[in-house]
């Protein structure tokens, strides 16, 4: 993929997630690896206004935090560098304030194995990072530490974020944290519900990964 080429996809991910509902005015981010730097969305621009030329590049290794752009990158960009240069498998990181994530972060509660769909998260919960001021080094050492290998997580009083071989694969990740986030709020408000085990979600996995649903990237 050209780095054009992948500049109009951030966008379209970008105005998908808006669709969609899981952003809020210029409150996310999304960046994508090429080759050895990274392509990351600006700051204080909504997703509506968003086009290619506007999308920043910093590279992953040499100084840390350089940037290049018309316009400055997002203020998070520090996680989004930090999971890159710790991950190298990953190509792709969504960060949004979606309504239900943020409910259940503000809460501070991991979402269990409440359904199958949290095999593709790679672990039996979704964990919610500590809280952090956004932007800071501590934030993304506190994601760095929840996230451990798996492929998303919340994080406390903030959002969430998912992270993937490719944006396709971060941006799928991103709706299915949402939808788990929303229906958990539900099962919460009649009382709980029975989750799955360990050998269930283990099951799962295993049949992700033959058809290319791969518990991890
Ligand atoms: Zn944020």
């Amino acid at each position: 993929m050209t780095e054009a080429d992948l500049r109009a996809e951030i966008v379209a991910r970008c105005k998908e997630l808006d669709a969609r509902g899981l952003n809020r005015g210029a409150s996310g981010n999304v960046s994508a690896r090429i080759g050895d730097a990274m392509l990351l969305t600006p700051s204080a621009i909504p997703y509506a206004a968003l086009e290619p030329a506007m999308i920043a590049r910093m590279p992953l290794d040499g100084e840390y935090g350089a940037w290049e752009g018309p316009l400055k990158p997002t203020t998070e960009w520090r996680f989004h560098l930090d999971l890159m240069r710790a991950r190298p498998e990953i190509g792709a990181v969504v960060h949004t304030h979606a309504e239900f994530s943020t409910i259940l972060s503000i809460a501070r509660k991991p979402i269990p194995a409440i359904h199958y769909m949290i095999a593709a998260f790679g672990g039996m919960e979704i964990p919610c990072c500590d809280y952090a001021c956004y932007g800071t080094a501590e934030l993304s050492a506190a994601i760095l530490s929840a996230l451990g290998d798996m492929n998303g997580c919340l994080m406390a009083n903030h959002g969430m974020l998912t992270v993937g071989a490719d944006l396709t694969r971060a941006t799928w990740l991103a709706f299915e944290l949402e939808a788990l986030a929303h229906h958990y709020w539900h099962v919460l408000q009649i009382g709980g519900g029975q989750l799955l085990s360990e050998a269930e979600i283990a099951t799962v996995a295993k049949g992700f990964a033959s058809y290319g649903v791969q518990s991890r990237n």
